[in-house]
């Protein structure tokens, strides 16, 4: 009889030790679990906050009794493995709630380490203030709850959210949606860091119009406490009033009490083979404690996202109980989404940050299909980006709208993880009627455009280059010559200094002005959505000019401008 040690009972431990079981009905199969909850719907908890999900049994998805019942498992809440001695194959057990105080040794013959990451904790004077709290366990919800909710005696009215990555705008939305006045300051230059600049632009939009105020490239200083509410200070000298704070400033791999056993780590995550296998004998590992491989770049670093801890918790088992028919557990690509008001960001794959550290060449590539036909009710506009290599492959992509974002990221990460070449998204054949989509997807457009561009049908052109050419203009050299094909309405309604405005209807006819202002220099063409500029470009481009289109237009270069 196999002795299965689980360490965490959420999402990788739970996987582990239900799939452990429906594998073997003989193996002697215990959880130890520090919190007194297992198998809980920690990605539920913002939605608790706010009030979506009205239960709190909701979110508890399982008990050590039903677990006991259904899997035959022996759960022990309240308890924490504090050590591993790999050489006696036992784990040291400390008990943190109920009668016992005394710690144990327990016998293993397989371990699986799935102890998730703890909320990282600033260094900041104040931060020990009762006002500030975390959201990553169902106690630490229980007690947001208690603070916001229409129940509450003297409910919460002005908050600080610091951070702004998925956990601080899922908590920054849920305490909007409750009347409070949040705040939400975020150290990096644009909300959600792991979002290009040009796609956290909306959602910061999103965010103001739900009432939130957002601080970005600041951070908080210090937390003076006070009678009514603390004062947050940030490094701009910003003082930000709040009843309640909610810290959410990133996790580390919760592996401290791991250190002394020998077990290999790097920055505090656990190194893992493709099984999951520690450096320790029998001791597997998954989840947020682990150190992951970037499907894309490479890249290793761990990737807190449940899918991948849940799946890999259930390879493991597959590995200890049936290891001839394991398969390897995947590189991961970070598909992830949000909800923000009405917007919804989702991403798979590699950023631009990612690919600049891993010193890969791309093109990125800016779209903003309609997520349906647009001649039916509601269409609304999905921001897309994605980066190709010059082989074409897709790197990455990442989208932003009200609609339809998720089906279309999703393809995308389906795309990557089979390798497809981003030419071949163009034949992909969808289901549509004009409710749904259109008869070319966003994502058969992003093969157009790739191929297009791969094949210089589509010469583009980024907003740095202004950025650039501002530093030429102040040098004395040219500044760039554009052309805005927009309509004379458009073009009053703003545009770019100096660009010659001719709508791209009349490109053909007043061909030969164009191209006599141009003098030979190559003519950066831009539109709304970077559609009338390809157009424009195809037209000149013929007429034997160098034209250029700005990439997703002015609508996705509006914060550069
Ligand atoms: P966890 O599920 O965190 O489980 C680890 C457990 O181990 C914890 O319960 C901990 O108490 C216990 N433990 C730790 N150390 C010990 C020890 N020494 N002894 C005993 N027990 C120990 N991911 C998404 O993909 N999508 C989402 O929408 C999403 N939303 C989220 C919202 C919130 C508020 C939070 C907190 C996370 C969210 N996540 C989301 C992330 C996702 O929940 C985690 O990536 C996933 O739960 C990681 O699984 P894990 O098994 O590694 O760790």
């Amino acid at each position: 009889i196999v002795k299965l040690v689980i360490v965490g009972g959420v999402a990788a431990g739970m996987s582990a030790a239900a799939r452990a079981r429906r594998l073997n009905e003989q193996a002697d199969i215990t959880v130890f679990e520090r919190g007194d909850y297992v198998s809980y719907a920690n990605c539920g908890l913002p939605y608790y906050v706010g009030g979506v999900i009205t239960f709190e049994d909701d979110l508890l998805l399982h008990t050590p009794e039903s677990l006991r019942a259904a899997l035959n498992l022996d759960v022990r809440t309240g308890h924490e493995v504090t050590g591993i001695d790999a050489e006696n194959k036992t784990v040291t057990v400390q008990p943190v709630t109920g009668p016992e105080t005394e710690p144990f040794t327990v016998p293993y013959d397989k371990l699986i380490l799935s102890p998730g990451a703890d909320p990282i904790r600033l260094p900041l004077p104040g931060f020990d203030s009762d006002r500030v709290h975390e959201l990553r366990t169902v106690p630490d919800a229980q007690q947001l709850h208690a603070l916001v909710s229409d129940e509450a005696a003297d409910p919460v009215r002005t908050a600080v959210v610091l951070g702004a990555g998925f956990i601080g705008l899922e908590a920054t939305e849920a305490l909007a949606a409750r009347g409070i006045d949040v705040h939400l300051v975020e150290l990096v230059d644009h909300v959600l860091p792991p979002l290009e600049a040009e796609l956290a632009y909306p959602l910061k939009k999103e965010l103001e119009r739900i009432g939130v105020r957002v601080h970005t490239g600041v951070a908080a200083e210090e937390i003076v406490p006070g009678e009514a509410c603390d004062l947050v200070h940030l490094t701009n000298g910003d003082k930000l009033p709040a009843e309640l704070i909610i810290a959410s400033v990133g996790v580390r791999p919760a592996t401290e009490q791991f250190a002394s056993s020998g077990l290999a780590t790097e920055r505090g995550a656990i190194i893992v083979d493709e099984h999951g296998r520690t450096n320790l004998p029998d001791v597997y590992a998954a989840g947020d404690a682990v150190l992951s491989v970037d499907a894309v770049t490479g890249l290793k670093r761990p990737v807190p996202l449940a899918g991948p801890a849940n799946r890999a918790g259930r390879l493991i088992a597959d590995h200890i109980f049936t290891p001839e028919q394991a398969r390897p557990i995947p590189t991961v690509q970070a598909t992830a989404i949000v909800r923000v008001g009405k917007l919804t960001a989702a991403m798979t794959g590699a950023n631009r940050a990612s690919l600049d550290e891993a010193g890969i060449d791309y093109q990125t590539l800016h779209l903003q299909p309609l997520n349906h036909a647009g001649y039916f009710p509601g269409a609304s506009r999905i921001s897309l980006v994605a980066h190709i290599d010059q082989q074409g492959q897709l790197l990455g992509a990442q989208a932003v709208g009200e609609s339809g974002v998720d089906k279309r990221i999703d393809v995308l990460a389906t795309a990557i993880a089979a390798k497809m070449p981003v030419t071949d998204l163009i034949d992909l054949d969808f289901s549509y009627s004009p409710p749904y989509g259109s008869a070319k997807d966003p994502v058969n457009f992003l093969g157009m455009v790739a191929q297009n561009v791969m094949s210089e049908k589509l010469k583009l052109w980024h907003p740095t280059l202004l950025e650039e050419t501002t530093a030429n203009i102040d040098s004395g050299t040219d500044s760039p010559f554009l052309l805005d094909v927009r309509s004379q309405a458009e073009y009053n309604s703003g545009h770019l200094y100096g660009a010659m405005l001719v709508p791209h209807t009349q490109i053909r006819e007043r061909l030969e002005d164009i191209l006599e202002a141009t003098n030979g220099n190559t003519i950066y063409v831009y539109c709304a959505s970077g559609v009338r500029s390809y157009l424009a470009t195809r037209i000149l481009t013929q007429a034997g000019a160098d034209a250029r289109s700005l990439s997703g237009g002015f609508t996705t270069a509006t914060d550069y401008f």
